[in-house]
């Protein structure tokens, strides 16, 4: 009886909960037999993932390292700063919080650094790319602060500066907003800071999408030009789920307080970990092969979609992503995400600027080659995807087909192998 100590039932997941196994089985299956596609996904490596299932899961460190609010943090103390440290070095910030638990939860202490609630910013418009967090009706930015939009010209579909800068001008928001959830071009961060400037504004960079580009040179860095510039984790930079703060010396301790205890309480010590995996990975000179490889994939697809007559949007992309506008292919983005998907290729149907359809259908959808390849996937490779994605939305509504296709898809993706240690 004097082993009371241990945990008397020591059945392991699949024995004690058959349900949550099986689940995380077939996710498995599901993720290395579908072609993933989804531009804000990615796949972590085995390091990433066993630093995220450790056992930093149990411990509480409300506070920041040697600063603690509980005792025990000697081990959380050193990873957190190793992860601080080692973003600090990638993105050349002067100061970082990895502590956020998503990419909206560093929007959200960003803003409330620089503002009170009802001042006004400035965003892009969810509809043409931007985030739910940059002030769309239904989120905290948009009950919080009162709101402004920019958008991309009608004709070309790109961001245009001058439009911005005139309704900054009319506008006097506090904070302008830079980032985007879907658009395929490169972002001018120092113009924003000049009309940022012109206007007496804040400017903050939600750089969640591209984080991974930028860490390896491959987009210009928002970081010097913004006042705070945040990011998710989890997506081109391929780290954990979360989200992270960079600032200079005169707003981290403002930052710090809005994370904790302004809006979280105690950290995600297990995460902290991956992020500061993810971080050394991003460090090593193969990252910028893989971003490089990224960026060639993406403009291989859009162009090989491009020659079959698909409509991208703005023509083209230089980054891991871009829309396509299925609108002269008569069929609507959710049509094209269910057909492609029992195809076994996972997207997402997405707005297109100029949206007449509703966000549940949509005229669009949106490709990312972040996750195929990290899966090995070059530019051959995505012609082969780009004929699947063809083939798929051609016979949409033709069950037996799509299931063919599906059968062909998966067996092409069994050549890139996915999660070596867990099967
Ligand atoms: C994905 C994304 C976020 C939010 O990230 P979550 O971790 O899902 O909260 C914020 N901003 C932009 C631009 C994004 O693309």
């Amino acid at each position: 009886m004097n082993n009371a100590h241990i945990q008397p039932d020591k059945r392991d997941l699949a024995s004690f909960d058959a349900e949550v196994d099986l689940a995380i089985k077939k996710e498995q299956l599901r993720q290395f037999n579908k072609l993933e596609l989804i531009a804000s996904e990615n796949y972590v490596s085995n390091r990433v993932l066993e630093a995220a299932g450790s056992v930093f899961t149990n411990k509480y460190a409300e506070g920041y390292p040697y600063k603690r609010y509980y005792g025990g943090c000697e081990n959380i103390d050193i990873v957190e700063t190793l992860a601080i440290e080692r973003s600090a070095k990638l993105f050349s910030a002067e100061c970082v919080n990895v502590q956020p638990h998503s990419g909206s939860q560093a929007n959200m202490a960003a803003y409330l650094s620089l503002l009170k609630p009802a001042d006004k910013i400035m965003g892009m418009n969810l509809s043409h790319g931007g985030h739910l967090t940059h002030g769309a009706k239904v989120n905290f930015s948009g009950f919080l602060f009162d709101v402004v939009d920019y958008g991309v010209r009608k004709d070309n579909n790109l961001i245009d500066y001058d439009e911005v800068l005139s309704i900054a001008q009319r506008e006097k928001p506090k904070m302008i907003i830079a980032g985007t959830s879907a658009y395929s071009r490169k972002l001018d961060f120092k113009i924003f800071r000049e009309i940022a400037d012109q206007v007496g504004a804040f400017l903050v960079t939600d750089m969640a999408h591209i984080a991974g580009l930028v860490a390896a040179g491959m987009h210009p860095s928002p970081i010097k030009h913004s006042h705070i510039t945040t990011s998710t984790t989890h997506k081109t930079l391929r780290g954990p789920r979360g989200g992270v703060i960079f600032c200079d010396q005169t707003l981290i301790k403002k930052v710090n307080s809005k994370i904790f205890p302004g809006i979280q309480g105690g950290p995600l010590c297990h995460i902290i970990a991956a992020k500061a995996v993810a971080f050394k990975e991003a460090l090593e000179p193969e990252f910028k092969a893989y971003a490089s490889q990224v960026i060639k994939n993406a403009s291989t697809l859009a162009n090989n979609l491009i020659d079959k007559g698909y409509h991208i949007v703005s023509g083209g992309t230089d980054n891991h992503m871009f829309l396509v506008d299925l609108r002269n292919k008569n069929i609507t983005g959710k049509e094209a995400e269910r057909s492609l998907d029992m195809a076994n290729i996972t997207l997402n149907k997405n707005t297109v600027p100029f949206e007449t359809l509703s966000p549940f259908v949509t005229s669009g959808v949106r490709i990312g080659s972040a996750a195929l390849t990290t899966r090995g996937f070059k530019e051959k490779d995505m012609s082969i995807v780009a004929d699947y994605i063809d083939q798929a939305i051609c016979c949409y509504d033709d069950e037996d087909k799509l299931t063919k296709i599906g059968q062909s898809v998966s067996s092409f993706a069994k050549h890139f192998p996915l999660f070596t240690k867990f099967g």
